[in-house]
C-alpha cells in the first residue's frame, strides 16, 4: 500500500489518500486548539500519544461489538483507517455535568447525572458546532431514524464499556465526543464509528482527586498536558514506565508499505 495525496486537514489531524479506494492513512498532529480555534498550540508528541491511545480503545470497542474505521496503526503518527462520509453531527456523551453543559444551564459543576446524557452538536466550526435536536438531524436529512437509533446504543454501549475501563486504571470518564461516519462495503452503506479516542476527545479524571488528564489542561492553562497524557496511556499500559515521550525521536512522515490486509 502506497501513501498518496494529502486529502484534507483538519486542526488535529491529516488524512492521506492511499492506492486502495476504501482506505485512507490518518495522520495525528501535535496541534492543540480550543475555543473555536481561537486558542492554539503545539504540544510536542501529543499525536504519537493520541495515536496510541487511540488504537488501543478503538481495538476493545471493536472486540466489544462496535464497528469502527480502524484497520491498522502503521507507525508512532498514523493509521490506516477505512474512509467514510462523515455525519455532520459531534455526538456528545456526559456522565458528570461540566464544561459546556454547566456553562448553558448553569448546572452545577460535577453533577453525577443518573443516567448518560446523549448530546447532538451541528458540526459545523463557522457557527461554533451548536447544540440540536433529533429533530433538526431528520429535518434536514443530516442522518436517518434508522441510522440514530444505531447510533444511539453504540453510544450507550461505548460508553459502558469505557466506564469500566477507565474506572479499572482509577480514572472517570466525565464525557465523551465522537463522529460516525458511512463505510461503503460492497455497494452497501454501514454506519460505523470514525473519531479517534484520547484526552484530546474524553474528560478524564482522577478517581480519588479529580485531577483533569484530558484536553482542559490546555484549555483552561492548567499545564502539564503532555504529563496528563502520558499518566493515561502509562495507566492502559500502553506507556512503559521508562519511556517519556519527549525523549523518543520523532520520524518524518514518509510513505509507507503495508503488507497486503488477510
Ligand atoms: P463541552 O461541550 O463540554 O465543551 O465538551 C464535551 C466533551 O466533548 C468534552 O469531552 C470535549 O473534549 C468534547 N468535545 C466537544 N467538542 C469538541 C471538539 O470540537 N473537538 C474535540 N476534540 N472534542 C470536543
Amino acid at each position: 500500500m502506497k501513501k498518496g495525496k494529502k486529502l484534507y486537514e483538519g486542526k488535529a489531524k491529516i488524512i492521506f489518500s492511499t492506492n486502495e479506494k476504501n482506505l485512507v492513512i490518518q495522520h495525528f498532529k501535535d496541534d492543540a486548539t480550543a475555543f473555536n480555534n481561537k486558542k492554539k498550540m503545539k504540544i510536542d508528541g501529543k499525536g504519537i500519544l493520541n495515536n496510541r491511545i487511540s488504537e488501543h480503545i478503538l481495538n476493545y470497542l471493536g472486540q466489544v461489538g462496535i464497528k469502527n474505521h480502524l484497520v491498522k496503526r502503521i507507525n508512532m503518527r498514523e493509521q490506516l483507517i477505512k474512509f467514510v462520509e462523515i455525519i455532520p453531527i459531534e455526538f456528545i456523551v456526559r456522565n458528570i455535568a461540566t464544561g459546556s453543559l454547566t456553562k448553558r444551564l448553569d448546572i452545577e459543576d460535577g453533577t453525577i447525572l443518573e443516567n448518560p446524557l446523549i448530546e447532538y452538536c451541528y458540526k459545523k466550526d463557522e457557527l461554533g458546532d451548536p447544540l440540536i435536536s433529533k429533530e433538526h438531524i431528520f429535518a434536514f436529512n443530516w442522518a436517518s431514524k434508522k441510522e440514530i437509533e444505531k447510533i444511539d446504543k453504540y453510544l450507550l454501549r461505548m460508553n459502558d464499556f469505557m466506564i469500566g475501563m477507565f474506572r479499572g486504571i482509577g480514572i472517570k470518564l466525565v464525557d465523551f465526543k465522537v463522529e460516525f461516519g458511512r463505510y461503503k462495503n460492497n455497494g452497501k452503506k454501514e454506519v460505523i464509528l470514525a473519531d479517534e479516542i484520547s484526552p484530546d476527545t474524553c474528560r478524564l479524571w482522577d478517581i480519588s482527586s479529580d485531577k483533569k488528564l484530558d484536553k482542559d489542561r490546555f484549555r483552561n492553562n492548567l499545564g502539564n498536558v503532555m504529563e496528563a497524557y502520558q499518566d493515561v496511556a502509562r495507566r492502559l499500559g500502553i506507556l512503559h514506565e521508562e519511556s517519556n515521550i519527549r525523549t523518543i525521536k520523532f520520524p518524518k512522515p514518509r510513505s509507507v508499505k503495508l503488507k497486503k490486509n488477510k
